[in-house]
């Protein structure tokens, strides 16, 4: 494919200035990752009035995953909840669709109260049958149905004239990350939350207090480290049994505005393909359209570029109208065998250090959901459980305690 790797939220250039960590420092949580997992956890917890140091590796912020993201905000679960249900039970599929909402909920919350500019709109999610026919959704209806979850049956028809049942959901939303996530970090600093990029940590030790130690041996001493990274990297064993890292691939096409009105699309083809719009940048008048896909175990496949090929000709084929390939790219996410994230105290660095993690193709709301998790576990209830498990429900901290340590039991992941 004849066009830059990169992503399309980096074609705005938007500045995301940092300055490296030079000096120690001391803080009540230091945040390691400024993605949008570890900048959504500074901002609640700055918000809050605690003080907050983040500490990214990369030169700018936002510049991990979170740049390569197509920014999907979705309650709907990649894998199904045919699938959560099969494996966890339906009251935790429940709780696990109520926690994606309440995290495209909070982006919401967040975009109002700060005033972001960041093209942040609900939209309708939709599942169609892939290539494997339309038996695939049958499953699903039923699952849907016994939990209660809201889905209607309409058809979606692609402007290449493919035409096929599909579920719609509603309350699903898509947004522009990086301009979110620029605001955000904006009102972080605002709260007195402070920024580091250029900043390697290279070792997180818990206790009262925690020591976070750099690459250049700077210290930070902190009453409580949350490890955002992704991927973390001191979690040895005890993490790389739990989570499988998958190259995911991207490309945007240019499209004429408005062309292909709004929404989410996701198939059930394994691997399966996704695809939204984003407006084209500052007064351009086009569309880009973002078609993801052509999933693989990372380290199993060496045929990138008959993988985005693959891409652009599905995309061809429903969308005979598009225009030039802007961009492409690929990046990896972290699956988990629910398809849950795992959000909880981090085992293997002792007291006070937790963690975000497994984003399971959905670190948008899952990084979100699990800032919000460690934020009002952080700012009042840290003893009170030692756990890996994801789902919360949003709401009232002692009830979400609550219940997020009946699941952690139910689910036999207490540590
Ligand atoms: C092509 C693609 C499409 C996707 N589409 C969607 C989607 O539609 N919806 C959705 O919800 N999710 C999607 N995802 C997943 C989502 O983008 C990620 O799960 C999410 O961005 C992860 O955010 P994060 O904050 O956890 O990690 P990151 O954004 O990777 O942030 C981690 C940060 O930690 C820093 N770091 C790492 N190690 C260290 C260290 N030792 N010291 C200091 N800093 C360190 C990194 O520099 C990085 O900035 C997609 C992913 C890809 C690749």
């Amino acid at each position: 494919m004849n066009t830059a790797t990169r992503s399309v939220w980096t074609l705005d250039e938007l500045a995301r200035p940092a300055t490296p960590l030079q000096a120690d420092l001391s803080c009540d949580v230091c945040v390691v990752g400024g993605g949008i997992a570890g900048l959504t956890t500074a901002y609640l917890l700055a918000r809050d009035g605690k003080k907050v140091v983040v500490l990214d590796a990369k030169p700018e912020l936002a510049a991990g995953e979170t740049e390569y993201t197509t920014a999907h905000l979705a309650w709907y679960l990649d894998d199904t909840f045919s699938h959560l249900s099969s494996v966890r039970g339906d009251d935790v599929a429940k709780a696990a669709a109520a926690s994606h909402r309440a995290a495209i909920d909070l982006i919401d919350e967040i975009v109002r109260s700060e005033r972001i500019a960041c093209d942040f709109r609900q939209v309708d999610g939709h599942l169609i049958p892939g290539a494997d026919g339309p038996d695939t959704l049958k499953e699903e209806v039923k699952t849907l149905t016994r939990l209660g979850l809201p889905f209607e049956r309409t058809t979606l028809t692609f402007p290449g004239g493919q035409s096929s049942e599909c579920l719609r959901f509603t309350a699903h939303a898509q947004f522009h990350p990086i301009k979110y996530l620029t605001a955000l970090t904006a009102a972080l600093r605002t709260h007195g939350g402070v920024t580091h990029t250029s900043t390697v940590v290279e070792k997180v030790r818990g206790g009262e207090p925690c020591k976070v130690t750099t690459k250049h041996g700077q210290t930070v001493t902190a009453a409580a480290v949350v490890i955002a990274t992704n991927n973390p990297f001191e979690g040895g064993t005890i993490l790389h049994t739990k989570v499988a890292s998958y190259t995911t691939y991207a490309i945007a096409v240019k499209v004429p505005k408005g062309s292909f009105g709004d929404g989410l699309c996701w198939d059930t083809e394994d691997p399966y393909h996704y695809v939204r719009t984003q407006p084209g940048e500052e007064g351009k008048e086009f569309d880009y359209l973002i078609v993801g896909g052509e999933d693989h175990k990372t380290g199993q496949a060496d045929d990138q570029p008959q993988r985005w090929d693959r891409l652009l000709a599905w995309t061809r084929e429903r969308f005979p109208g598009m225009g030039e390939v802007r961009c492409h790219w690929s990046g990896q996410v972290f699956e988990t065998a629910d398809g849950l994230a795992l959000i909880g105290a981090a085992p293997w660095n002792g007291p006070n250090v937790f963690v975000i993690t497994g984003d399971s193709g959905m670190g948008m709301t899952h990084g979100t959901l699990g800032a919000r998790l460690l934020a009002d576990l952080l700012r009042g209830a840290q003893r009170m459980l030692n756990f890996w498990t994801c789902t919360m429900v949003h709401g009232d901290p002692r009830s979400f305690l609550q219940q997020l340590a009946r699941m952690a039991t139910v689910s036999g992941l207490v540590t």
